[in-house]
């Protein structure tokens, strides 16, 4: 899960990382009063969840109230469109307006997770204000990196190694120790897959504040961080995602328009494998778990049907734990609830396949015990809708 620049700063705060003094906007009417506060010269970035934002115009210094205006005027409820949204965009919902600062220097500071070694790395980058993955490759000596072992945490010569890399005098010592020691407690304490600093800045006393903030929470921590989940702001196109996850569904979005609905991890694999072996191209990975709960059938086809991609629908059960009767009920429940406008093809074995049948047979449905012969069935259905019957 990815924050916003404005929540970023907010936890930076909360671990006594220096930020500028800001104020998020969300109307047009609200800004005149964190402007005035700032004395008329501002920054006003636009918060949006994708990188690039600077480079398209998202960052504006403004030196007069007006500008200021002209800025947010510019920049909220519009889509802002970088590198990473080419061709879409996002839509800016909030700003923040910081105070503009002077600063020495611009550096690039990151903590993320080395999966080769397994223990979390620091990098810096005397670079600062420009992407690391364009450093990487223009100036890769440029580009410190320092390991900590989890078991023991951060120590005084990872910090030291990382500031000689600076090449600066000992006066912003004491300040780059403060900022590194608590950004670590926080990635290690909030469960950060990533924090990036790019710039932190040198001010004039040689003391460091982070101008700008990435974070990324671990999904799979989640659950310990409600406080988080709360402010969730979510990109359009994981909308779908988020949604199955908090239904307790296991679900990814894919490209194609054959939806797809398996009881259990496995089985959904081998049925994308079989949708895309008989030509089709599977519109997302969706596993309604091994109990049985017709309720979960229900919100499986509501999150289904919120792709208005998809073209058929291929239901595979293989009845274990999970009982085909209920699966079967699920579905008439959620037919009862709203219609659904698209062909839907299902395969239906195991456990109390007999009654589910009934129950399917009663709402005038059918299903295949053998998943190839469904399969090709669904291919069958699908050209016809490619050609716009049903
Ligand atoms: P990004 O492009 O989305 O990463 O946005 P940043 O917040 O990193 O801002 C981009 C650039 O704007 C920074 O690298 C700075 O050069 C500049 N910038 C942002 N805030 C200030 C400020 O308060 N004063 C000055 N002088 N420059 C700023
Ligand atoms: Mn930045």
């Amino acid at each position: 899960m990815k924050l916003l620049e404005y929540q970023a700063k907010q936890l930076l705060k909360e671990y006594h990382i220096p930020v500028p003094e800001g104020f998020v906007v969300k109307e047009l009417s609200m800004l005149s009063q964190p402007v005035q506060h700032l004395g008329g010269k501002c920054v006003v970035k636009a918060q949006i969840l994708a990188g690039g934002r600077g480079k398209a115009g998202g960052v504006r210094l403004a030196g007069t109230p007006k500008e200021a205006e002209e800025a947010a005027k510019a920049l909220l409820g519009k889509p802002l469109e970088t590198y990473q949204t080419a061709g879409k965009g996002e839509t800016v919902h909030s700003l923040l307006v910081e105070e503009q600062l002077v600063f020495q220097k611009e550096i690039y500071f990151s903590i993320t997770y080395d999966r080769e070694t397994q223990t979390p790395v620091l990098m810096l980058s005397a670079r600062g204000g420009v992407e690391i993955e364009e450093t990487a490759l223009e100036d890769p000596e440029s580009i410190k990196k320092v390991r900590v072992n989890p078991l023991t945490g951060i120590q005084e010569h990872h910090i030291r190694e990382l500031f000689l890399f600076l090449e600066r005098g000992k006066e912003g010592y004491r300040s780059f120790t403060d900022l590194v020691t608590n950004l670590y407690r926080l990635y290690v304490e909030r469960d950060a897959a990533m924090v990036e600093i790019n710039p932190l800045v040198i001010l004039s006393d040689d003391s460091f504040l982070a101008l700008d903030a990435k974070m990324i929470i671990d999904d799979n921590a989640l659950f310990r961080h409600e406080d988080l989940v709360k402010i969730r702001s979510v990109p359009d196109d994981e909308l779908q995602e988020v949604h199955a996850r908090e239904k307790g569904l296991s679900f990814v979005k894919m490209d194609g328009d054959v939806a797809c609905m398996v009881n259990g991890a496995g089985l959904a694999m081998a049925t994308m494998d079989m949708i895309k072996h008989y030509g089709m191209e599977p519109a997302n990975f969706l596993d309604i778990g091994g109990s049985s709960n017709p309720q979960k059938v229900i919100e499986a086809l509501d999150i289904i049907m919120r792709n208005p991609k998809i073209k058929v629908i291929f239901i595979n059960v293989f009845g274990g734990i999970t009982r085909c009767d209920d699966v079967a009920n699920g579905f008439k429940k959620a037919l009862s609830q709203r219609p659904i406008d698209r062909p839907i093809v299902m395969r239906l074995t195991g456990t109390n396949e007999k009654e589910g049948r009934e129950i399917l047979e009663s709402i005038g449905y059918d299903a295949f015990s053998d998943l190839r012969e469904a399969v090709i069935h669904l291919k069958e259905v699908y050209q016809r809708s490619q050609r716009g019957g049903m």
